[in-house]
């Protein structure tokens, strides 16, 4: 089988977790914990991080500290995974859903600018939804399947009407906005090291920031809000969020190995242009002159008509002869989970999920597995 996206263990993560279970260091304390931190701040050039037990709980524990309150509203990418619009809920706040543009596929400022304009005014410098009453605080650009989010003008937005620009960067470890690192250009970052992200732990996340005040108050919420080295007395509602040492183990040793993992990733991308440019109905996904792309996931869009197969036939018949791909998600305004509060018209997010398919992308895929998914995507649509 070729899989779409699976980890690569090849470095120093064996000898780092026998550590962990030599030295009995196998929970939510111990230096990896503290390495991986560093690891990534100075990966990103970024003051602190804090890592998390997923990347949802980072995004859960970024938005509680930066101001986002319960019946506040929230900008956030329609077309994304669902993790961030269910953090926005588990604050009590509520996703406004923000269309994607069409080349790049991410959040498009334009269609956030044409909300204000349309539903929203400012009162006493915050911005507040005339329909709903409610004030909104916060965006949270997706940056989706590794290339950034046009950022700049989101920041305008963000400054303009005093809101936080928090970034989910989860898909896109490595990839820069005009030099700047995806997860560092907003108030606050956050990543996930889930099994199928370019860089895992298996399971995990972090949030970073160059805000001091949130950093520590995100340690110390996710570690139950403990306020004494020895006595069990809280000052507030806590998590159990904190990674442990075992998974932070794994995650060193897969940062060490970051720059050779963007490598493969981009490499396979490059191979995929060279072979499916011009292949009739296969249109492949682009990347602006302003960002370095991770190319965590290769997407493509499947035209139907001019393919002869639709993305969904595709993907059976690629599953048939054991290749796995995926669809993009269902957009967040239509998700079961989400769309009974406003109706939101988010076209360009259904075209693109509607026609998306992820291509086998893991940084281990070899050139002849590679070739014989392009063979395959070139060919199906000859065969019937
Ligand atoms: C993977 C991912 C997350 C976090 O997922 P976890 O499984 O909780 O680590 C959040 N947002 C996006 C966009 C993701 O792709």
């Amino acid at each position: 089988m070729i899989p779409l996206s699976v980890p690569e263990i090849r470095g120093n993560e064996w000898k780092y977790l026998k550590e962990c279970l030599d030295t009995n260091w196998i929970s939510s304390a111990g230096t990896y914990v503290d390495r991986f931190e560093r690891l990534v701040a100075d990966y990103l050039g970024i003051k602190y991080a804090v890592a998390t037990n997923s990347g949802t709980s980072a995004l859960h524990m970024a938005l509680k500290v930066c101001g986002v309150n319960e019946n506040d509203e929230v900008f956030v990418s329609a077309l994304s995974f669902i993790a961030p619009a269910n953090a926005i809920r588990y604050i009590g706040a509520w996703p406004i859903f923000v269309d994607a543009e069409p080349d790049y596929w991410q959040i498009d400022s334009k269609k956030i600018l044409e909300f204000i304009e349309n539903n929203c005014e400012v009162r006493s410098s915050n911005l507040y939804n005339k329909k709903s009453g409610r004030k909104i605080t916060a965006v949270v650009p997706v940056h989706i399947l590794g290339h950034p989010c046009d950022m700049d003008p989101i920041l305008d937005i963000a400054q303009k009407y005093n809101l936080t620009v928090i970034e989910d960067a989860s898909q896109s470890l490595g990839a820069t906005y005009k030099s700047r690192p995806s997860g560092t250009i907003g108030h606050i970052g956050c990543f996930s090291f889930n099994g199928n992200k370019t860089v895992t732990c298996g399971g995990g996340g972090m949030v970073v920031t160059n805000n001091m005040r949130w950093a520590e108050t995100i340690r110390h919420i996710t570690t139950q809000a403990k306020n004494h080295p020895v006595e069990y007395v809280h000052d507030q509602i806590g998590y159990n969020y904190r990674l442990t040492n075992i998974q932070a183990a794994i995650g060193c040793a897969q940062m060490e190995q970051i720059e050779d993992f963007l490598d493969h990733k981009r490499r396979i991308a490059r191979t995929y242009e060279e072979h499916l440019t011009g292949s009739p109905g296969i249109n492949l996904m682009k990347k602006a002159d302003w960002a370095d792309h991770s190319y965590w996931l290769y997407t493509i869009l499947v035209d139907g008509k001019a393919y002869g197969y639709t993305s969904r036939e595709l993907l059976e018949a690629l599953s048939s002869l054991d290749i796995q791909t995926r669809p993009l998600w269902q957009p967040l305004h239509l998700s079961g989970a989400h769309n009974s509060h406003f109706k939101y018209n988010c076209p360009i997010s259904e075209k693109l999920s509607e026609g998306a398919l992820s291509l086998p992308s893991s940084v281990g895929l070899n050139n002849i597995d590679q070739r014989i998914v392009i063979d395959a995507i070139n060919s199906i649509n000859h065969n019937s």
